[in-house]
């Protein structure tokens, strides 16, 4: 394992939780000579966990579509700043440059990039880990919700299982390191395989 993308607020959300858990991550990443890629800005917690990487001595992959450029702020002095034509080329870019996608706290874009990759991994387009760093409890209600969704027969269990938690960012990189995700099947013929 090289690199781990992950996917966080462009907001720095309330109180110091969200930028300190960045910077525990930072840590974390470092320590295991794991690269970070991510988004590329310089603002929230994007920013941060970047900043916290890059001063710790690991290496930065920021990709930036151009037309963000200036609303995010792409980010000075990282390892490398790769500059892309969109969205959809700046996520495929930032999966295809990383072994393992985690999640911070973030709002709605976090979470697109966040069911994309785990949409990818159900459909056996990669197994990659994928898991969420629940700070302070910030995902509670999104694991509660997808519970739902298994209960109510509209998601697999082995494909809720895609999606790994944890509070501590060692705790999720060593899950990561050790547990592999599994290569599904791409089909989903059964109902009763529900
Ligand atoms: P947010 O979690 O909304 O603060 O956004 C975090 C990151 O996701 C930012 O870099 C946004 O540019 C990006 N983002 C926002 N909306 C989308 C979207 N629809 N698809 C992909 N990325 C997005």
């Amino acid at each position: 394992m090289k690199n781990i993308c992950v996917y966080c607020g462009s907001s720095s959300g309330k109180g110091e939780a969200y930028l300190s858990a960045a910077d525990a991550l930072a840590q974390a990443l470092v320590e295991r000579d794991l690269g970070l890629v991510y988004g590329g800005a310089s603002i929230g917690v994007m920013g941060e966990l970047a900043r916290a990487v890059m001063q710790r001595g690991g290496e930065v992959i920021g990709i930036m579509p151009e037309a963000l450029m200036r609303r995010e702020i792409g980010c000075d002095h990282l390892t490398e700043l790769q500059v892309v034509e969109s969205m959809h080329e700046r996520k495929a870019a930032m999966a295809a440059q990383s072994d393992g996608f985690i999640a911070l706290p973030g709002g709605m874009g976090t979470l697109e990039e966040l069911f994309e990759i785990l949409t990818w991994g159900q459909l056996g387009f990669h197994n990659k880990p994928v898991g969420l760093l629940n700070v302070e409890g910030y995902f509670d209600h999104l694991i509660r919700f997808l519970e739902h969704a298994v209960t109510q027969g509209l998601l697999r269990q082995q494909h809720r299982e895609l999606l790994r938690a944890a509070q501590d960012p060692d705790v999720l990189l060593d899950n990561f390191l050790k547990e592999p995700a599994p290569l599904l099947d791409i089909w989903i013929e059964k109902q009763d395989q529900l």
